[in-house]
C-alpha cells in the first residue's frame, strides 16, 4: 500500500495519528508550523486518566463559571469579549452542562479513555519507556468536607465502569506519601491511573517515527488547501505544497481555523493553563495528585516535580497572568506545606492552550464536505490520556475498517 496522509498538527495527537497510520503501512507526512520542542503537549500535567470520565460541561459548572468569572485568579476564568463564535460555544457549553447529557456521553467518554490507557502501555512496548512512565494511580485530595462527599459520590460513580478506586484517610496517605508533609482530610487513589513526562513522550514518539520513514515538515505553517471537487489532493504550506490522498486535520486549538479553509465551521475555544515545573527537587512526591478543592495537578516525574492548572478562556494569544501561577502556588503549599520549592521567575511559567469543544468530548471521525478528511481534535483537558486511542480510531477511519469502539458521540458534526 502506498498512500500517503498528511497529518496538519505535530501535537500528541498528530503523532499518535502518525504513529498507528505508520504501522498500517501508510506514506506520512507530519506537518507543524514549530519544530515539536514545545507546545500544549509538552508542559502538561502527564495524567493518563481513565478516573476522568465526567466530561467537563457537567451540572453546576455554568453557575461556578459565572461566579469565577468575576476574578482573573480563579480556577476556571473566561475573559469577557464580544466574540461570535466564543458566544455560540457558550451556548451550547451551557446546553450540554445538565445530567442528562452527561449521562449519555460518560460511557462513550470511558469507552476512549480505556482504550487509550491500553494502547498507551501498548506504545511503551514498543518504543521502550523513555518517558518516565509510572503506572502507580494518581490520588483525588481533598480538604474541604464538601469536596470529600462529592469524591465519594464520584468513586462510586467509577465503580460502575469497573473503575477501581481506595477510598483513603489522611494518615493512610501520609503513610504512602512519607517524604513530604500533607494537610488533607483524606483522598481517593485511582489505581489504573498512570503519569509520564509528556515532552519525553514526545519525544519518543518523534525519534520513533523519524525512524520508521514518516516525514516531518517541521517549521512549515499550512495555510490552504488544493480540491478536486469534493476531494483534498493536497496542503498548500508556507514552504511548498504536500501532496496526500488523506488528510488528517490535528491542529489542537487551532482547529477552527485550519477548518474554515475547508469550509467548515468547528466550535471550539483555547482553555489556557499554566504549568511550573521544579527539577531534581530535593525532597518529591512519590504518588501524582489532584488537588480537588483548588483544581490543581501535581506531578513528580522522576526527581523533577510538575503542578499545574488553572482554565482561562481568552482567546489564542493572551497575555500570561502571573497570578494565576502563583494560585497554583497556593495551593500547592497548602496542601503540601514543606515542600522544598520556591515561587519560579517569570520565564520558567508556561502555559498552554487545551482545545475545548462545548461538551467535553473529542471530534473524531469524517467531514462530509470532503471525503478524504478526517478530523481529530477538541481533546480539551484528555488529550494525552486520550491520544493513543484516537491515533488508533484515525487509522481505522482513514483504512475504513469498523472502529475499536463506538465514535458516534465524537461526531464531528454534531453541533451542525
Ligand atoms: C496545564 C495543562 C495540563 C494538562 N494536563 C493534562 C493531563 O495531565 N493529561 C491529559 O490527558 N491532558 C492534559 N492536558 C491537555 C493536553 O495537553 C491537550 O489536550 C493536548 O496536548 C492537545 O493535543 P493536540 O495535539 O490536540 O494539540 P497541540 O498539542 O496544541 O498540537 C497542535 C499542533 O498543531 C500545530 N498547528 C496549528 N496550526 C497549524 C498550521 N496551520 N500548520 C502547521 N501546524 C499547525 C501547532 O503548532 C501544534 O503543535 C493539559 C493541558 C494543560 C494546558
Amino acid at each position: 500500500m502506498s498512500k500517503e496522509v498528511a497529518i496538519i498538527g505535530g501535537g500528541v495527537i498528530g503523532l499518535c495519528c502518525a504513529f498507528y497510520l505508520q504501522q498500517e503501512g501508510y506514506e506520512v507526512t507530519v506537518i507543524e508550523q514549530g519544530d515539536i520542542s514545545s507546545g500544549t503537549s509538552f508542559g502538561n500535567a502527564g495524567y493518563i486518566s481513565p478516573s476522568h470520565f465526567i466530561p467537563l460541561a457537567s451540572p453546576g459548572i455554568v453557575a461556578k463559571g459565572l461566579r469565577w468569572m468575576l476574578s482573573s485568579s480563579s480556577t476556571f476564568y473566561i475573559k469577557p469579549r464580544l466574540d461570535r463564535s466564543l458566544f455560540q460555544w457558550g451556548i451550547q457549553f451551557w446546553k450540554k452542562a445538565n445530567a442528562r447529557t452527561v449521562a449519555l456521553h460518560m460511557p462513550h467518554l470511558n469507552n476512549i479513555l480505556h482504550l487509550s490507557r491500553e494502547l498507551t502501555s501498548e506504545i511503551k512496548n514498543v518504543t521502550g519507556n523513555h518517558f518516565r512512565m509510572q503506572e502507580i494511580g494518581c490520588f483525588m485530595l481533598y480538604k474541604n468536607p464538601d469536596t470529600e462527599k462529592h469524591e465519594l459520590e464520584l468513586a462510586r460513580e467509577a465503580a460502575h465502569f469497573g473503575i477501581e478506586t481506595k477510598i483513603m484517610s489522611a494518615a493512610e496517605v501520609q503513610a504512602v506519601e512519607p517524604d513530604v508533609q500533607l494537610n488533607i482530610r483524606g483522598g481517593v487513589l485511582y489505581p489504573s491511573d498512570c503519569h509520564l513526562h509528556p515532552g519525553d513522550f514526545m519525544r519518543t514518539l518523534k525519534d520513533h517515527l523519524l525512524q520508521k520513514g514518516v516525514h516531518l515538515k517541521l517549521n512549515t505553517r499550512a495555510t490552504g488547501f488544493e480540491k478536486n471537487i469534493n476531494t483534498v489532493t493536497g496542503v498548500i504550506t508556507d514552504n511548498g505544497k504536500v501532496d496526500c490522498d488523506q488528510l488528517v486535520l490535528a491542529t489542537g486549538s487551532w482547529l477552527p481555523v485550519m477548518a474554515r479553509q475547508l469550509g467548515i465551521h468547528l466550535l471550539l475555544q483555547a482553555g489556557k493553563g499554566y504549568s511550573i515545573t521544579f527539577e531534581n527537587i530535593e525532597r518529591n512526591l512519590r504518588y501524582p495528585a489532584i488537588l480537588v478543592d483548588d483544581r490543581v495537578a501535581m506531578t513528580p516525574m522522576g526527581g523533577d516535580l510538575r503542578m499545574g492548572g488553572t482554565m482561562e478562556i481568552s482567546g489564542l494569544d493572551s497575555p500570561l497572568l502571573i497570578k494565576r501561577a502563583q494560585a497554583i502556588f497556593k495551593a500547592a503549599r497548602n496542601y503540601y506545606p514543606d515542600l522544598p520549592v520556591s515561587f519560579p521567575a517569570r520565564e520558567q511559567i508556561w502555559s498552554g492552550l487545551r482545545p475545548l469543544s462545548p461538551d467535553g468530548l473529542p471530534y473524531i471521525g469524517r467531514h462530509s464536505t470532503c471525503d478524504n478528511l478526517t478530523i481529530a481534535g477538541g481533546h480539551a483537558m484528555l488529550g494525552l490520556s486520550l491520544a493513543a486511542g484516537t491515533g488508533k480510531l484515525v487509522e481505522e477511519i482513514v483504512s475504513g475498517k469498523k472502529t475499536s469502539i463506538d465514535i458516534s458521540a465524537f461526531d464531528v458534526e454534531r453541533y451542525r
